[in-house]
């Protein structure tokens, strides 16, 4: 747990987070316009979603499908019925006048999400998760100082996932963010894209002295980037402990992070639940579920992060920091699994997270698009073992597979990277280094020990690398000391 040192003693963060998340969906909550983003402005709007006189929202059964998936994802009741309403506002980029949510009854109640920070595991609970529809978005052109309105995003499926203030660092809240997005992705429930503003987070701070109860918060609203919600949590924090010693007190509010300076300014005074008039939208009937319906969806729900790492652990005796890797990302796991089928775990672990990621990252690629298929790493893999290509040059040959498409053996083949461990060929290379170095084989029979390192770097040297390094080893040695 982190706590601040004050000026008048410690203090505790206390952090509770309401995350939009946009539901991988081609059509809207409640029309059948587009979603695709970066569209021309005003291209996917239907008379639903621009709030035409007359017209009537149409509930998308996919994504309420999606919002029940991500529910039992977070290991969350399913309420069978659940009810749209109004949350009332005027903004210019809500024409309707009011947003349709939910709001007493969720269609998803508590869950949680297991976290792991340094080592410790932490529940942080969920509260609920709620459907409701994205505003548009207002454009201001500061010169000449007009505003547009562009409506593409009116009325697209966010799925609303509101944590209990269980968060109690800016590194657990960068876990917390970091597990919720790859459990989405997990699901295929929504791409959890921060940049696209897929899954934007608004964040509640509040600080407290240890062991007191929770004091004011703020919420610093739409933070699009884990980074940044690390840094306005970090700025907020501090904020508020120098206020209160300084004598002053939090007042509730809503806040916005600024990124370029790192700071959170205050932006509106906090509105409270009874300022929008929330009532049951009366062209909306609630929602039922049929609990069959739900069973049939967790039974097709894929393995999820934690289970999938609790297998990698117990079945495959994988140390956890290397597990936390594979399980980032689906289609990690799925590539590892492939390599790792008929081969030790450990090695092809090691391979996937170290050569082959290293790999990938200095082309700036991401492992759905690896050059070098999982089967193809697996036949790298097994030549290694089975000594056809030295581990030292097992790395140029993934290269060369990367840029020629061919797989290991025929890369070793055409490269001519075959390992020497014919001990005649070896024998040979070592008396002929032997023979130039009359010195250095003076200095290692008078007792220098480190000398055999250039023997041995002299040898690959003149075997391309290609000689087995074991047996170098030992030939060198017996022709040294005999
Ligand atoms: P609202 O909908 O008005 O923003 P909620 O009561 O639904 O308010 O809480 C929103 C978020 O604020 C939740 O994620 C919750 O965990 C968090 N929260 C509530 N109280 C505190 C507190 N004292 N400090 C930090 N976060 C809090
Ligand atoms: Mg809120």
């Amino acid at each position: 747990m982190a706590t601040i040192q004050g000026a008048t003693g410690e203090w505790e963060m206390v952090i509770g987070m309401e995350v939009h998340a946009q539901v991988s969906s081609n059509a809207k909550l409640f029309s059948g316009a587009a979603t695709a983003f970066g569209a021309e402005p005003n291209s996917q709007v239907s008379l639903v979603d621009a709030a035409m006189p007359g017209m009537l929202p149409v509930i998308n059964g996919f994504c309420v499908e999606q919002a029940v998936r991500t529910g039992l994802g977070l290991k969350a009741e399913i309420n069978l019925r659940s009810v749209f309403d109004r949350k009332n506002y005027f903004y210019p980029d809500l024409p309707q006048g009011y947003q349709i949510s939910q709001f007493t009854r969720p269609v998803v109640g508590k869950g949680e999400v297991i976290v792991e920070v340094d080592g410790e595991e932490r529940r942080i609970g969920i509260t609920r998760l709620h459907l409701e529809q994205d505003a548009g978005k207002s454009i201001h052109d500061m010169d000449p100082g007009l505003t547009y309105v562009d409506l593409n995003r009116s009325g697209v499926a966010l799925m609303e996932i509101v944590s209990e203030p269980d968060i109690r660092s800016p590194e657990e809240a960068g876990a917390y963010l970091t597990k919720l997005r790859a459990i989405l992705r997990y699901l295929g429930t929504c791409d959890g894209n921060m940049e696209e503003g897929s899954l934007r987070a608004d964040v509640n701070v509040s600080v407290r002295r240890p062991g007191e109860g929770y004091g004011t918060r703020c919420e610093i609203k739409n933070v699009n980037s884990i980074r940044f919600v690390q840094q306005a949590i970090v700025f907020e924090a501090a904020r508020q402990v120098e206020l209160i010693e300084c004598g002053g007190t939090v007042v509730q509010e809503t806040r916005l992070f600024d990124a370029v300076r790192g700071e959170t300014r205050s932006m509106r005074s906090k509105e409270e639940a009874h300022d929008y008039r929330y009532f049951p939208d009366p062209d909306l009937l609630p929602l039922e579920l049929d609990p069959d319906w739900v069973e049939q969806i967790k039974a097709g729900l894929p393995e999820l992060p934690d289970e999938k790492a609790g297998r990698f652990r117990s079945d495959l005796g994988l140390p956890p920091d290397v597990v936390q890797q594979l399980v980032a990302e689906r289609e990690i796991a799925d590539y590892f699994e492939i390599v790792a089928t008929g081969r030790d775990a450990r090695v092809a672990a090691n391979w996937v997270i170290g050569e082959l990621f290293r790999f990938l990252n200095d082309k700036g690629i991401g492992i759905a698009d690896s050059p070098v298929s999982a089967s193809a790493l697996g036949g790298l893999i097994d030549l290694i073992a089975d000594g056809t290509v030295s581990n030292r040059l097992a790395k140029d040959v993934l290269e060369e597979m990367a840029a020629s498409g061919k797989d290991a053996a025929a890369v070793v083949e055409d490269k001519g990277l075959r390992q020497i461990t014919d001990s005649g060929a070896i024998e040979a290379a070592v008396d002929k280094v032997i023979a130039s170095a009359p010195k250095q084989v003076e200095q290692f029979r008078s007792g220098n020990e480190k000398i055999l390192g250039w023997f041995v770097g002299q040898i690959m040297k003149a075997t391309g690398g290609k000689a087995n390094p074991a047996a170098v080893n030992e030939i060198l040695r017996k022709k040294l000391s005999g």
